[in-house]
C-alpha cells in the first residue's frame, strides 16, 4: 500500500527489512536490541552511532548538545518552558495552527506567554509576515512550529529573532531539509514522521540555554540532567533509538538531507500542480506557505469525501482522512514516501473527477 499518514507514519522499507533481519539476533550478540541493557557495550555503540549521524546530518554545531528524550513533542510544550522560562519569567509565541496553539496554552503554566503573531485571521492558511511580529526582546525565546501537520503550512523561512533564541517544534518537518542549526537555540521533534517510531524525541539545544530549569522541573525532563547523563539519566527508548539510527543510516545513503529536499519537492510538486490546475480540488493554504509534508485538500463537494476515501483504500492508498478539525483529506508525504505513491495519488485523483467532476 501507499500509506498516506499524518503519524507515525511510513518509514523506508529497507529499514523494516533490516529490523526484521536482526530482530532476535543482533549482530551475533544473541540478543534483540529490545533487551539489550542500555548500559551494554552494544547499546552504547548504537546510541552513539545515531547521535553522531544527528550531528552529521543536520549538521550540528559542537556548542550544541543532542539529546534523545521521552515524552513526545506535546511532553516538550512543558519541558521547553520548564527548562527555559526561567531566565525572564516570559516567552513570546508564534501561532501558525494547531501545534503551536497548543504549545502556547501549555507554556502558560510557567510563565507569561506573549502572543507575538497569529495566523488566526487567515484560519491558518498562511503565515504572518516577521515584520507583522510583536517580539519582546526580553523574552526568555520565541517559539515557533516549522510545520504544522494538520493545516499544512510550513515556514520556507527562517525567522531572525536576534538576541533571543528560537526555539522550533519540528516534529513533522526535521530530516526533510538542510537548516543551520545556529540560527535556533533550541529545536526538537517526535520521531514518528521522518525519524522511527513514537516514543522518542530528538532535542536539539544550544550549550549555553541548559542549567535554567525551574525548580518544580523533573530530573528526567531536565535538559543539563540528560545532557550530562548522555540522555541515559533514565532508561532511554532503546528500540525506537536503534529503528532512528537505522532511518538516519539511509537518509545518509540517499545522499542526506540535500537529497531529501530534491525528492520532496519533486513529490509535493506533482500534488500541488494538479491541485491547481483542477477545478474539482482545491488547496486552502497559501502558496508560500505549502507544506512539503503534509498536503491537505478539499473536493468540490464534501458529500464525496467517503466515496473518494474508499476508492482510495480500494487502491492501496490509505490514511488520506483530513484532521477533523480541518475536514476534507490530507495526504501526508513525508520523506519515505516514493513518488510513485504521490503519481498514484494524482491518478486516481483524475479518475475520481472524471467520474463525479
Ligand atoms: N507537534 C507537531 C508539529 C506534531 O505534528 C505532533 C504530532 O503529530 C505533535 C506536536 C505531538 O506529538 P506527540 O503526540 O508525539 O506528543
Amino acid at each position: 500500500v501507499f500509506n498516506f499518514s499524518p503519524g507515525p507514519a511510513t518509514l523506508p522499507e529497507a529499514v523494516l527489512r533490516q529490523a526484521a533481519e536482526e530482530m532476535l539476533d543482533w549482530h551475533g550478540s544473541g540478543m534483540s536490541v529490545m533487551e539489550m541493557s542500555h548500559r551494554g557495550k552494544e547499546f552504547i555503540s548504537i546510541h552513539a552511532e545515531a547521535e553522531a549521524l544527528v550531528r552529521e546530518l543536520l549538521g550540528v554545531p559542537s556548542n550544541y548538545k543532542v539529546l534523545f528524550m521521552q515524552g513526545g513533542a506535546i511532553g516538550e510544550n512543558a519541558i521547553v518552558p520548564m527548562n527555559l522560562i526561567g531566565k525572564t519569567g516570559k516567552a513570546d509565541y508564534v501561532v501558525t495552527g494547531d501545534w503551536s496553539k497548543k504549545s502556547a496554552k501549555e507554556a502558560k503554566s510557567y510563565g507569561k506567554v506573549n502572543a507575538a503573531a497569529s495566523g488566526e485571521a487567515s484560519h491558518f492558511t498562511a503565515i504572518p509576515k516577521q515584520s507583522e511580529w510583536k517580539l519582546d526582546p526580553e523574552a526568555s525565546y520565541v517559539h515557533i512550529c516549522s510545520n504544522e501537520t494538520i493545516g499544512g503550512v510550513q515556514y520556507h523561512w527562517t525567522p531572525d529573532t536576534g538576541a533571543v533564541p528560537l526555539v522550533a517544534d519540528m516534529s513533522s518537518d526535521i530530516m526533510s531539509r538542510p537548516i543551520d542549526v545556529s540560527r535556533y537555540g533550541l529545536i526538537y521533534a517526535g520521531a514518528q514522521k521522518n525519524m522511527g517510531p513514537s516514543g522518542l524525541t530528538l532535542v536539539v539545544v544550544r550549550d549555553d540555554l541548559i542549567g535554567h530549569a525551574l525548580p518544580i522541573c523533573p530530573s528526567a525532563f531536565n535538559y543539563q540532567t540528560q545532557a550530562e547523563a548522555d540522555s541515559m539519566y533514565n532508561t532511554p527508548p532503546t528500540y525506537a533509538i536503534y529503528i532512528a539510527g537505522l532511518v538516519f543510516k539511509y537518509i545518509k545513503a540517499q545522499g542526506g538531507l540535500k537529497a531529501m529536499e530534491a525528492h520532496n519537492q519533486a513529490k509535493a510538486a506533482i500534488l500541488y500542480d494538479y491541485l491547481d490546475e483542477s477545478r474539482f480540488y482545491r488547496s486552502p493554504v497559501a502558496r508560500e506557505a505549502r507544506s512539503l509534508m503534509n498536503v491537505p485538500f478539499k473536493l468540490k463537494d464534501d458529500a464525496l469525501d467517503e466515496a473518494f476515501l474508499k476508492g482510495a483504500q480500494a487502491k492501496g492508498m490509505i490514511q488520506l482522512k483530513g484532521h477533523r478539525s480541518v475536514g476534507g483529506m490530507r495526504a501526508s508525504i513525508y520523506n519515505a514516501m516514493p513518488v510513485e505513491g504521490v503519481k498514484a495519488l494524482v491518478a486516481y485523483m483524475k479518475e475520481f473527477e472524471a467520474q463525479h467532476g
